[in-house]
């Protein structure tokens, strides 16, 4: 399974780098157009960062739902090979006819894993799991996430004691080779599409903000983790501190965007995600206090009714104002924050159980080839034939604007491919 190929046509195809939402539509909408299709995903499963969400705005509704009907195309279209752990190595020859060589990286479990979790049961080592923000803990043969497809579990090995080998001998169905290597495959491509999305800012840099150092200080995207019923917290939105559940929380908008010291430009989405998770915090305790301090609101175009409906809730307070920093009583671990109050016109101090740092969203671009050119933040953008950019990787946007900026992109490599081919 560390190849989790699905099929292969040796013919020229699409190069498609990243199955976030982003790849994995280019892919099926150019393999359904006619295309021949390689996606090569770095990470053990499809669906990249929006597959981690609890729910989506503005219908809040879960990820799973679209990502099952999109596996299901993949699996039943022989034209896409979908490879994870996987990365491309070198691009060499021209737009048109290139030779893309992908290193494949062990996955040290093969197709055969039932997801039986036996395995689990005698492995002695634990490893901090990636996909919850370091929220909790795996074994180091695990499951990737929930909900994985390819469907297999994955081994970390660099977390296995020297010499252990308790997983092979548990695993009834023969579906653990540590004994695995890396490989690497050469596929002729005409042009390739990256969509290799997005990572949250590092809040740690935001030092008056105290992220790292005051445990009920969590982001964004921790927070979509607490409240996905299969995370680390069974769904409970709760202080790290001590498990309780916050009767006051503080979202601090802009925790690094619109700020010429971190990333001058605005991540578009990170008002209407705190937005949802108001409504994730209500959902659980109807009768907690809940503030946003925004520089602005940004919700545009027809996500502006979600704002308004979210709104209408009296337990929760919109404050326009930057927050100053944030300090914690050592006893009891409560936050207090200190803010600009810009139409009051004055500083207000404010007690809260949470804190959530509305963090913004860094594009993705390494192990890309050079030829993909870059915006001054180090977005991509088009303008080299044969190398399109799509998704998050391109500007920050939400999932749905994402489908229809794949599905452009998608065509665009497909026009470049077929011109090619005729001028051959
Ligand atoms: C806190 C928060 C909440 C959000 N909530 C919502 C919401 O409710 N509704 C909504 O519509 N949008 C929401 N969004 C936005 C949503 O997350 C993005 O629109 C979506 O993730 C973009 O998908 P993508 O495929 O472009 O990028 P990603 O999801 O980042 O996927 C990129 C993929 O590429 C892979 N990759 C990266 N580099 C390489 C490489 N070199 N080789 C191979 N693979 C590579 C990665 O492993 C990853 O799987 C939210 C964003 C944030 C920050
Ligand atoms: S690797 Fe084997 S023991 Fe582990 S979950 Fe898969 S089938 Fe079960
Ligand atoms: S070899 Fe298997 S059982 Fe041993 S630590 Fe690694 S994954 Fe766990």
């Amino acid at each position: 399974m560390g190849s989790a190929v699905l099929s292969n046509r040796e013919e020229k195809s699409l190069l498609v780098i990243g199955g976030g939402i982003a790849g994995v539509t280019a892919a099926l909408e150019a393999a359904e157009a006619g295309a021949s299709v390689i996606l090569i995903e770095r990470s053990p499963f499809l669906g990249g960062r929006a597959i981690a969400l609890h729910l989506y705005f503005p219908k809040l509704c879960p990820p799973e739902c679209g990502f099952e009907i999109n596996f299901r195309r993949l699996k039943n279209n022989p034209r896409i090979t979908v490879l994870t752990q996987a990365e491309l190595e070198s691009l060499r020859g021209k737009p048109g006819d290139f030779q893309a060589t992908v290193r494949i990286d062990p996955r040290y479990v093969n197709d055969r894993c039932t997801l039986c979790g036996d395995c689990l049961q005698v492995c002695p080592a634990e490893r901090a799991d990636d996909f919850n923000f370091g929220l909790t803990r795996t074994k180091a043969i695990h499951p990737p996430q929930p909900m994985a497809f390819p469907a297999a579990f994955v081994v970390d090995r660099a977390a296995c004691p020297e010499g252990c080998t308790a997983c092979v001998a548990a695993c009834r169905y023969g579906a653990i080779d540590l004994g695995q290597a890396a490989e690497r495959r050469t596929f002729p491509v005409a042009a390739v599409i990256a969509a290799t999305g997005w990572e949250p800012y590092d809040a740690s840099r935001l030092v008056h903000l105290g992220y790292g150092k005051l445990p009920n200080v969590v982001t964004n995207v921790m927070l979509e983790r607490m409240a996905a019923t299969e995370g680390p917290t069974a769904g409970k939105i709760v202080r790290p501190s001590d498990g309780n559940a916050p009767k006051t929380v503080a979202f601090v908008q802009c925790a690094g965007s619109r700020d010429e010291n971190h990333l001058p430009y605005c991540s578009s989405v990170c008002c209407l995600a705190s937005l949802k998770h108001t409504t994730y915090i209500h959902a659980l305790y109807p009768e907690a206090e809940v503030t946003i301090f925004y520089i602005d609101i940004r919700t545009p175009g027809l996500l502006e009714d979600f704002r308004t409906k979210v709104a209408t809730n009296n337990h929760l307070k919109l404050v326009k104002g930057r927050v100053g920093k944030i300090e914690e009583d050592p006893e009891t671990h409560n936050l207090l924050v200190t803010v600009e109050d810009a139409l009051a016109g004055k500083k207000l101090t404010e007690a809260f159980d949470l804190v959530v740092l509305a963090t913004g969203i860094v594009p993705r671009s390494g192990g890309l080839p050079a030829e993909f050119p870059r915006d001054e933040f180090g977005f991509l953008t088009n303008g080299t034939p044969g190398f399109y950019a799509a998704g998050c990787a391109k500007r920050p946007e939400e999932v749905a604007a994402t489908v229809r900026d794949a599905t452009g992109a998608a065509l665009k490599a497909l026009q470049y491919a077929m011109r090619s081919a005729r001028h051959e």
